[in-house]
């Protein structure tokens, strides 16, 4: 039998599902593994969700919707990201996607042709660059400085841009570092992409997320990027509902008309009833969200007073995100990849190696504090033990 196609050869696996599939090798052969390397909220999805669509199963809703998704749920994302995020998109320009995850594919599918490249600001989520890859696109990454705290610069935008560049993506607030963009690094994201009339791809699925009163900042508000910019959301990080698969893909008409195909030949739409869920989600209580990232704020100032405690390990406080990005160059245990296999075999804790969200993580590890309270302490009590 011949070979897989180069294109899907080519792409490793999601660093951060081999790890989440190794913890669970180890825990089968019984060793005791404390595991603070996922990203799922641990909290349940809200009852006023699941009661919508526990409904909607019961009264049949269980058949295909139109591709763009339910005009309801549209309406509703519309009405969100006017009011949120100062962007006007109507409702015929959203589509829901199956996850936001498949939002970002298939806008990047719809974007780039073969060849085409997408600049990545990185350390950026591990599954960038593979999509990329995916689609026939090259991923260029724009090496962000852990010394300058991962600001967003021209200088670093303008190095990694080409004849062949097609689009920007990026992340805010950002999965690993905990990053939001602020004012001026928005300024700059903006001027660059008008300056050399690129795509902006936004992945916002962090935007509640956001600590200390900061407010987050849409990429497609900004000045010149309304025509230009995707913006991709969903329910997974903000209302914990990662199971459930449910995003949405916003934009300018033109390019959402073509984005729609790929929705309808691949996928059909999302989930009727998980739809429903969602129109439950974007309908319910506010507090229920703000109750979360309380939470999350408290673990933060755990995790991160925590690891600036251990020898050899520093870390700022994430702005956003339920991550934290520790510096563990000092810690004598070699790189990121060395680091996180120390932490998995002498103190038995899932940790994700920087260099998995490209290059500019390296000397990096990420701890996710969307994990309970006391997983995080004990996460950090084991490293501390075994740093010595
Ligand atoms: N974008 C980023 C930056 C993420 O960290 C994740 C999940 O970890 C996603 C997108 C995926 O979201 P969804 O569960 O909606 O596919």
């Amino acid at each position: 039998v011949r070979g897989v196609s180069g294109r899907v050869a080519g792409v490793g696996r999601s660093a951060t599902v081999s790890l989440f599939d190794l913890v669970g090798e180890l825990r089968a052969a019984g060793r005791s593994v404390v595991d603070v390397s996922g990203g799922q909220p641990d909290f349940a999805t809200g009852e006023h969700v699941v009661t919508a669509a526990v409904a909607a199963l019961h009264e049949g809703f269980t058949h295909y919707t139109a591709s763009r998704g339910l005009p309801e749920l549209r309406e509703l994302v519309s009405a969100k990201l006017l009011a949120d995020n100062g962007i006007e998109v109507a409702p015929t320009d959203v589509v829901i996607t199956p996850s936001a995850k498949h939002g970002l594919y298939a806008a990047l599918l719809t974007l780039l042709d073969p060849g085409d490249e997408v600049v990545v600001p990185t350390p950026s989520w591990v599954s960038y660059q593979a999509m990329a890859r995916l689609v026939g696109g090259v991923p260029v990454e724009a090496e962000l400085s852990g010394a300058n705290g991962f600001r967003l610069t021209r200088e670093v935008l303008e190095g990694a841009v080409s004849g062949r560049t097609k689009a920007v993506l990026v992340n805010t607030p950002n999965n690993p570092t905990g990053r939001a963009l602020d004012a001026e690094e928005a300024r700059v994201l903006a001027e660059f992409a008008v300056a050399h009339d690129l795509y902006v791809v936004a992945d916002e699925i962090y935007e509640a997320v956001l600590f200390d009163g900061r407010r987050h900042l849409s990429v497609a508000a900004l000045p010149g990027c309304a025509e230009r910019t995707l913006t991709v959301n969903g329910f997974s990080k903000s209302h914990a509902m990662t199971g459930w698969r449910l995003g949405w893909v916003a934009g300018p008409g033109a390019v959402m008309a073509e984005l729609v195909k790929v929705q309808e030949h691949t996928v059909s739409c999302a989930g009727s009833f998980v739809q429903r869920g969602g129109i439950a989600a974007l309908s319910g209580p506010e507090e229920y969200v703000a109750g979360m990232v309380e939470s999350y704020d408290r673990r933060r100032r755990v995790v991160v007073d925590g690891l600036n405690a251990l020898p050899g390990v520093s870390c700022a406080l994430p702005e956003g995100t339920f991550y934290a990005f520790a510096d563990i160059s000092g810690a004598g245990k070699g790189g990121s990849v060395g680091f996180a296999e120390w932490a998995l075999r002498d103190a038995g804790v899932a940790v994700t190696p920087g260099v998995a969200f490209g290059a500019g993580g390296e000397g990096y590890v990420r701890l996710s504090f969307a994990a309970p309270v006391d997983v995080v302490h004990e996460a950090l009590a084991r490293l501390a033990r075994a740093l010595g």
